[in-house]
């Protein structure tokens, strides 16, 4: 499988990756009772979501959380998974690892027909087999599986083959006439692995999605990297920017591998300081020891710091759907951008 060959200058470095670095967090973890507490279930608000049934109009933007890094993207009259969970827990097993404090809005069988899924790398909380598998047996060969490189044989493994394979910069199309959209593959600062001792075979992604109906950034998992001015100059402007926000501390070990609020509010003002930030991967599996509340709290602090405009930033429930195309429609869109 690809392992070198691609352009890959912010791949896991010997700096970034620290040997032992999981024994020594789970060690201080126990000796400083750092683990983090579980919020009760009603912590979490959920939205009922606005999902267009079948599909949106030709111009128009929802964009629903599922929870995690799980969005419904419709864009145009496309949609769009990306990173799709629908499972309990982000596991190799049913019985073990984390698991969700906030099930997924809308359920699966809720959902309306996939067009593409964008998978951004192979970590459990992002590639979850029970739901690739579910999905193809829903939908089969009329979803386009978009991944970065080194992908195909799990998937084929499922029957899925209608796969693209993408290197950073590569890009492909889905849909066609005004439901055209181009996808491309961006750099990230991650990593992959799904089994022992195999490590960064694959490679991660963000991604660009670009359409009639407006464009949308997606960032994956990401450490903070200098790459997000170039991506916004190469790619940008964009609509909407689909940040993740949690699984930040502690610091020493997570800081190559995720962002924390402030980096990704730095990433936004370096990816062109304009269109709505949407947050992700927080509230959801709870991977890391901050408290499970502080992201989005930590979020707004550092927006407000860097003397952004409130209209701009829509932390969303789970479930909840941004609409951006019709907002003089949506009364819940109206109230939240009254000043
Ligand atoms: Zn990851
Ligand atoms: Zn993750």
């Amino acid at each position: 499988m690809p392992n070198g060959g691609f352009r890959n200058p912010w791949r896991d470095t010997n700096e970034d990756w620290r040997p032992g670095g999981v024994l020594r967090w789970q060690w201080e973890r126990w000796r400083n009772g750092n683990l983090p507490r579980l919020p009760g279930s009603d912590a979490f608000p959920r939205a009922t979501p606005a999902i267009a049934n079948p599909r949106a109009a030709h111009d128009e933007m929802r964009l629903t959380w599922v929870g995690h890094s799980t969005y419904l993207l419709q864009i145009g009259s496309l949609n769009i998974l990306t990173d799709p969970v629908w499972s309990d827990r982000a596991s190799p097993v049913s019985w073990s690892g984390p698991r969700r404090v906030v099930g997924p809005v809308p359920e699966f069988e809720a959902l309306p027909p996939i067009d593409a899924v964008l998978v951004s790398h192979d970590h459990y909380d992002h590639l979850d087999a029970p739901t690739v598998r579910r999905l193809h047996a829903r939908f089969g060969g009329r979803i386009r599986w978009i991944t970065p490189l080194g992908y195909r044989s799990w998937f084929r493994s499922f029957g899925a083959d209608t796969l693209d394979e993408l290197d950073w910069g590569d890009a492909t199309i889905v849909g066609d006439g005004s439901a055209r959209v181009t996808i491309r593959a961006t750099p990230a600062r991650h990593w992959t692995r799904r089994r022992p001792f195999v490590r960064s075979r694959r490679l991660w992604a963000s991604f660009v999605i670009e359409g009639s109906a407006g464009n949308i950034y997606f960032a994956g998992d990401s450490g903070y990297f200098p790459g997000y001015a170039e991506i916004g100059e190469a790619h940008g402007p964009f609509d909407a920017l689909i940040m993740p926000i949690g699984a930040y501390e502690p610091r020493w070990f997570m800081r190559p591998m995720h962002m924390n609020p402030a980096e990704a509010v730095q990433a936004y003002r370096e990816l062109g300081s304009s269109g709505t930030f949407l947050p992700m991967h927080w509230g959801t599996f709870i991977l890391t020891d901050e408290p499970a509340l502080d992201p989005p709290l930590r979020l707004r602090e550092a927006w407000q710091a860097a003397g952004l405009p409130a209209a701009d930033l829509r932390v969303l429930q789970h479930g909840e759907t941004f609409v951006r195309g019709t907002v003089a429609d949506d009364p819940a869109q109206q109230a939240s951008r009254t000043p």
